[in-house]
């Protein structure tokens, strides 16, 4: 039976439909493996793709045509359900095998998914009857996919995933055509994936008529587009994110007015689309990317019943134009507010993506479309703060999740955020990034200075001596096992920021493992798992200060990297491939050091020799 639906997430509702029969139940299904993989049967956990050092594409080919032997036992999440577990990831295998099917194959993992299920008696009853999203997402999440946090926070988020998919699916909205064709609130079938954001007006009161393009400024991926806008204080959305290799996220129901363009009347009216771009002027796009927004703008007037993408260079006369019937009007973010949105790259073939929209529909323009103009670039609109003190200075930030980036790109990965609040930076990095003062000693965690909505720069401060930095002299930390007691810091919240309540503070607490967010622990010294808090949230409890005695490792991986440090955020240095045996001589956050001195392995990969 072939899947029915125009996207992952549709194949995916039709298909638990046709065997649940229960929208509720599958809703809460549906936003745990939302939460798990984003709908992507190739999805390899993240952290995975880097150490492998495969994308989730190349992971898939080489289990599939057998250069890849490890899957069973690599512990990498995989799949619609992150299937991880060595003994469930071996029964996927088999099954694919069996059906001579793709691991990465969508209706293999969903037929395997079905029948897993029926092996959890309680879960699978719970989604055929559930008569809340809740009931069913909880149940799944506490008893099907089981990730170390299960708190509330976890249970929330996921159940407003699978709230998100039943909106879509479950209540199926008419089309209402008949007042003058002009309103056709469906989305896009070309989008990937779906990221929604709360901030939006609710429906528009005005047809759609316009299309406005922005540029992203850095190269994200549709999904962290669709993620810049998920927290309410940011204030500001868009209806759909493009990102570097074409994938489509959609972010705000075209249906509904999003909060883009700096201009209410406009975006009443446009459709406003995000586009990945480099991050400075003239941020250039991808072709992938370009492609996509030629598509995405076509896709967009044919549903609403355009044959005409208008491009009009002079903002006063675009603004004033009253486009007919059939006609979609460009307008650009640069003529609401003084930003260079898009940048140049873009703004310069505003005729050309017209043209080519125009031409695919096979319509004329009644108006003159300007030429394809090669403008003379008008100067981009200088960021905000430009000017810092000599450092150390102190900035206050004025939003409650200003982004910290393993490095001072925008592209880069996010390893935490801010609030607001006073911080000090102790380096200006590429003009506009400051490196906060904690993150100093690694030089891995910086803030974008340049926006003034986000951050306020303040003066300098008298710098500190520094504290010295781990010499490999010192002990290493001592590695914590199961069962061992930790204490946490006072002040210490979970790992996501959200307060630990009192009487949980207070008892003892017992380390539980690791896991990407960091420590794991509970109240109990085995059964269920309490939160988890950062590493740099525990006082190691243990007095023990032995210096670190070296041992040996056997490699169990076809291919380990070697880095320069301990993290995925270190360069790659070189490549173990023989499984051979090797010393460790210090450890630091499940990395091992190697005694030849070329550097740090993970000891996932690894077994003590
Ligand atoms: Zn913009």
């Amino acid at each position: 039976m072939a899947l029915q639906g125009n996207s992952n997430e549709e194949k995916i509702w039709n298909f638990l439909m046709s065997k649940f029969n229960n929208a509720h139940g599958v809703a809460g299904l549906m936003g745990n493996l939302y939460a798990e993989s984003g709908f992507r049967p190739e999805n390899l956990q993240n952290t995975y793709e880097k150490s492998l050092g495969l994308s989730d594409t190349e992971y898939t080919t080489k289990v599939d045509n057998g250069t890849y032997t490890n899957f069973v036992k690599d512990k990498a999440g995989y799949g619609l359900a992150q299937w991880t577990y060595w003994s469930r990831k071996e029964n996927l295998l088999n099954y694919a095998k069996s059906k001579n099917k793709s691991i990465g194959d969508l209706e293999m993992q969903l037929d395997f998914l079905y029948q897993e299920l029926q092996g959890y008696k309680t879960v699978f009853s719970t989604i055929t009857n559930a008569k809340t999203i809740r009931e069913a997402s909880d149940c799944v999440l506490t008893q099907f996919e089981r990730p170390a946090d299960q708190g509330t926070a976890v249970q929330e988020k996921r159940a407003s995933f699978g709230q998100a998919s039943y909106d879509k699916f479950a209540k199926k909205t008419t089309t209402n055509n008949s007042q003058g064709g002009t309103t056709n609130m469906s989305n896009s079938s070309l989008v990937d994936c779906t990221v929604l954001s709360p901030n939006h007006s609710g429906k528009r009161t005005h047809a759609i008529d316009r299309i406005t393009p922005h540029c992203v400024v850095g190269q994200l991926k549709a999904e962290n587009i669709g993620g810049c806008f998920t927290s309410p204080s940011r204030q500001a959305s868009c209806n759909y994110g493009i990102g570097p290799d074409g994938r489509v996220c959609l972010i705000v129901d075209e249906a509904n007015r999003s909060w883009c363009s700096s201009s209410s009347a406009n975006d009443q009216r446009a459709v406003t689309i995000e586009v990945a771009s480099d991050s400075t002027e003239p941020y250039a796009f991808k072709d992938a990317a370009y492609n996509k927004l030629v598509d995405l703008c076509e896709d967009i007037c044919r549903r609403n019943g355009k044959t005409v993408l208008l491009w009009i260079e002079d903002k006063d006369k675009a603004l004033a134009y009253n486009p007919k019937a059939n006609e979609m009007l460009l307008t650009v973010h640069r003529w609401f507010a003084n930003k260079s949105c898009p940048g140049n790259w873009m703004f310069s073939r505003m005729g050309d993506l017209a043209s080519k929209v125009t031409a695919r529909l096979g319509g004329a323009a009644s108006t003159p479309v300007a030429p394809t103009p090669t403008p003379a670039p008008s100067k981009p609109a200088a960021p905000t703060n430009t000017n810092f003190p000599k450092t150390p200075f102190t900035v206050q930030v004025l939003v409650d999740d200003l982004n910290i980036r393993t490095s001072p790109r925008m592209g880069d990965n996010v390893c935490g955020t801010t609030g607001k609040g006073s911080f000090t930076i102790v380096e200006v990095a590429n003009g506009e990034w400051g490196l906060l003062k904690s993150y100093a000693s690694k030089k891995n965690g910086y803030i974008y200075l340049a926006n003034g909505n986000y951050v306020k720069i303040g003066k300098t401060v008298a710098a500190e001596t520094p504290a010295p930095a781990p010499t490999p002299s010192q002990p290493a930390k001592v590695e914590l096992k199961d069962g061992d007691v930790i204490k946490l810091k006072a002040g210490a919240t979970y790992w996501n920021g959200k307060a630990i309540p009192a009487w949980v503070f207070n008892k003892t607490l017992y380390y539980r493992g690791k896991n990407n967010e960091g420590i794991i622990f509970s109240t109990l010294k085995t059964g269920a798992i309490t939160g988890v808090v950062k590493e740099s949230s525990i006082e190691n409890a243990s007095t023990n200060t032995t210096t670190f005695k070296s041992y040996m490792v056997k490699v169990t991986a076809d291919a380990l990297n070697i880095r320069k440090g301990p993290g995925t955020n270190h360069a790659i240095t070189g490549c173990i491939t023989d499984r051979g045996t090797y010393t460790i001589v210090a450890e630091d956050n499940g990395w091992g050091k190697l005694k030849s001195g070329a550097g740090w392995i993970s000891l996932n990969y690894t077994k003590k020799a």
